[in-house]
């Protein structure tokens, strides 16, 4: 039985080890999936704000136009108020009328700076994320093909330990002790084994019956631990 259990200690170290390229077969697509999500969320920011400033653009644009408008019109009302045949009732309406159109353009000059003072900001704030996003891809990119050379490699290297375990466990394990064993490994997550430790199972920790422990000694049968199922071996 000793030759058995130093047969399944075997097979363990290589599934431990199939599990482990498992892992990290299932983790690296993970992360580039995490960071391809991350970048294109910058992107996203970067054209969100990119239509808020020309959205600015558009408004300030519409300021400049009803100023020049407002100009024209206040100019018109100058030149008619000068007039030979204006009276004193009609200058006092046009120059009220001239104040009121100042008043205007002063408020729409007014907006116009303060629009253009934050359209420049977004600006820069956007020439920020522009910049951050250039170099973030280059990481990127070279993450992406590190990425595809280690999944090449784990799975290169997962299959070699695929078929060394085949060859192992056909050779040197009866069927049912491989089919317990196996049954095992995937319950307990790639640990079928555990270690008797001064009666204590190292897979749980918990205490086994002394009977087990007098039976896994002697040497001629395979015990189980009577709580998590795993096969137990001692030194
Ligand atoms: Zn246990």
């Amino acid at each position: 039985m000793q030759e058995t259990l130093n047969a399944l200690r075997g097979l363990q170290e290589i599934d431990r080890h199939i599990y482990r390229v498992q892992a990290q077969l299932t983790r690296l697509p993970k992360e580039l999936e995490d960071r391809t999500a991350v970048l294109n969320r910058l992107k996203e920011a970067i054209a969100e704000r990119q239509y808020a400033l020309r959205e600015f653009r558009a408004r300030i644009k519409e300021i400049e136009d009803t100023t020049t408008g407002l100009r024209q019109r206040l100019r018109k009302l100058e030149h008619e108020s000068n007039s030979q045949k204006v009276d004193a009732a009609m200058l006092a309406s046009y120059q009220h009328e001239i104040r009121q159109v100042k008043r205007t353009i002063s408020q729409a000059e007014d907006d116009g700076l303060r629009l253009v003072g934050e359209a420049d900001q977004a600006e820069a704030g956007i020439a920020e994320l522009v910049a951050r996003e250039k170099e973030e891809t280059t990481v990127f990119g070279e993450f992406q093909l590190n990425v595809a050379t280690e999944v090449a490699e784990a799975e290169a290297e997962l299959k070699a330990l695929q078929s060394k375990r085949v060859e192992e466990a056909a050779s040197q394990l009866e069927p049912s002790v491989l089919e317990l064993y196996t049954k095992l490994l995937d319950t307990r997550h790639g640990e079928a084994l555990a270690e008797l430790n001064d009666r204590i199972c190292q897979g749980c920790y918990v205490e086994i019956p002394r009977n087990l422990a007098i039976r896994l000694a002697r040497s001629n049968e395979l015990v189980q631990c009577p709580n998590c199922q795993r096969i137990l071996f001692a030194y």
